[in-house]
């Protein structure tokens, strides 16, 4: 057996045939030693194999192919030579902020990402002044290569990231099409957190002698970011009480911030009609939802001005969320793998999960497989004996200001912070975080100051404009 320190040898990245100023980036953003899925993967995917990768969010699997393709960039080719396939905007967002992370080290390498959703013109400019890397959605990337704004013929390096949350999408053909735009050389990496038949159809057609990885556990990026436990508890609910049981919860627990996962957008409406009626700022995201509208919501979410996020599976996918204190299952999902996805979105980065499940008699045969699949038990406990916590629902610590402008105005969020501690004098720690979108500017603040930030704001300027904002309400669906 490996002594400990053995161990930490053989995962360290000094073993890996990178560059020096590569593996001073790592130390320099305190990557100190290879998680398990790089360890597994980094030494087969740097010597050009195909990979079929079997790891979990967060597993740190965005650096396992992202080292790979930065390896083989050539950043005076202005060229697109990489290409991640990506599921969602949220994820391909993700993936291109540690991907600049990586790139840091190796000059200027442009990195680009094509999602559905957002207008195609600025698109095709940046696409037309050159890019080195493509993170994006199939369905866009395959707009793009119809209009042939996007060319792949220098591409070497293809990645499939969730590949099998891109399938459940229905993007199978669309990933076909863009897939035969590349060229044959290349290394084609895939990213699975399962993998059902699709999957292995996707392989056997676009990956040469694939070598096949899984790494089980969730991994632990970091010493600090060592994955929390989850406390998983059940309660048997009547059909009839299922959506105000969800509020007796959240009274008794009073968890900052929950993820409610129904398993229809009907039951999303309906809960979040239920939680708002009783003082919960709650807010739903499902399929219906236009993008900006969709946008809106999850920086809402993340900015804590919402403590309650609704949403099916569909929409939560590819969502990120730091510090999560709870999830709610309102129904059983009838999939085991489901229901591990979802709970697996609590007790990240060290701290301590919630997941708890409200379950129907007709729903106990799901909480078996459930049980049969995680291998553990659920605690039950009875709605019956949770005390709501006294002063009522618990009210988010912050509120979002939305300002009109955005990067269209070459808005930052350091002229954002500029102006509220600047001439409207509030204090940097009044202030969370600041989102810029296209049109419009998010600004999170102190809940006690929010109105009074909307006045003093409103009575200033912003790049030498007068500042439109308005505080977003309670109440949005
Ligand atoms: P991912 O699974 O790619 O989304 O990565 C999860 C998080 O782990 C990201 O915030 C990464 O920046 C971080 N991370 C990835 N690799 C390492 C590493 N070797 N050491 C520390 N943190 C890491």
């Amino acid at each position: 057996m490996n002594t400990p320190a053995q161990h930490d040898t053989a995962l360290a990245f000094s073993h890996l045939p990178l560059p020096a100023s590569t593996q001073a980036n790592l130390a320099q953003l305190g990557y100190e030693r290879m998680t398990p899925v790089q360890a597994a993967s980094l030494p087969a995917a740097l010597s050009g194999r195909d990979l079929i990768v079997q790891a979990p969010t967060g597993s740190g699997k965005t650096a396992a192919f992202g080292l790979a393709l930065l390896n083989r960039l050539d950043p005076a080719v202005w060229q697109v030579q990489a290409l991640v396939l990506c599921p969602t905007r949220e994820l391909a967002d993700q993936v291109c902020a540690e991907l600049r992370r990586l790139a840091r080290a190796a000059g200027n390498v442009k990195i680009l990402s094509l999602c559905g959703g957002a207008t195609m013109k600025p698109q095709r400019e940046s696409l037309a002044h050159g890019a080195h890397i493509v993170v994006g959605t199939p369905g866009r990337l395959m707009d793009h290569l119809e209009r042939g704004t996007l060319l792949l013929g220098a591409l070497n390096t293809l990645v499939f990231d969730e590949a099998d949350r891109m399938l459940d999408m229905g993007f199978f053909d669309d990933m076909v099409t863009v897939v035969k735009q590349c060229p044959p050389q290349r290394q084609t990496l895939l990213y699975s957190a399962t993998y059902p038949e699709g999957i292995a159809a996707l392989a056997a057609r676009f990956l040469r002698e694939p070598k096949s990885i899984t790494v089980a556990a969730v991994a632990t990026p970091t010493a600090e970011s060592a994955t929390g436990t989850i406390r998983q508890i059940a309660f048997e609910v009547a059909e009839s009480e299922r959506l105000h049981a969800v509020a007796t919860l959240l009274n008794h627990y009073r968890p900052a911030s929950t993820l409610a996962f129904c398993n229809t957008k009907q039951q999303c409406r309906d809960l979040v009609d239920v939680l708002t009626a009783q003082g919960f700022v709650a807010l739903a995201l499902h399929g219906d939802l236009e993008q900006r509208e969709r946008d809106q919501v999850l920086i809402r979410f993340a900015q804590r001005s919402v403590s309650v996020l609704v949403a099916t599976d569909v929409a939560a996918r590819g969502l990120d969320i730091e510090q999560l204190e709870a999830v709610i299952n309102v129904e059983v999902t009838p999939d085991a793998e489901v229901h591990v996805h979802r709970i697996g979105r609590t007790g990240r980065a060290g701290h301590d999960g919630l997941a708890l499940s409200l379950a129907s008699m007709d729903e106990m045969g799901r909480i078996g497989r459930i049980e049969l699949a995680q291998g553990a038990e659920f605690t039950w406990q009875k709605l019956a004996d949770l005390k709501p916590a006294p002063g009522g629902p618990l009210r988010p610590a912050m509120a979002t200001l939305q300002i009109l402008g955005g990067r269209k105005e070459k808005i930052r969020p350091g002229d954002v912070l500029g102006a509220c501690t600047g001439e409207a004098g509030f204090a940097a720690s009044q202030i969370g975080k600041i989102k810029v979108t296209e049109f419009h500017t998010y600004v999170g603040v102190v809940a006690e100051i929010a109105d009074e930030a909307v006045r003093r704001l409103g009575a200033g300027q912003l790049k030498g404009r007068k500042v439109k904002l308005r505080k977003l309400d309670d109440v949005v669906r």
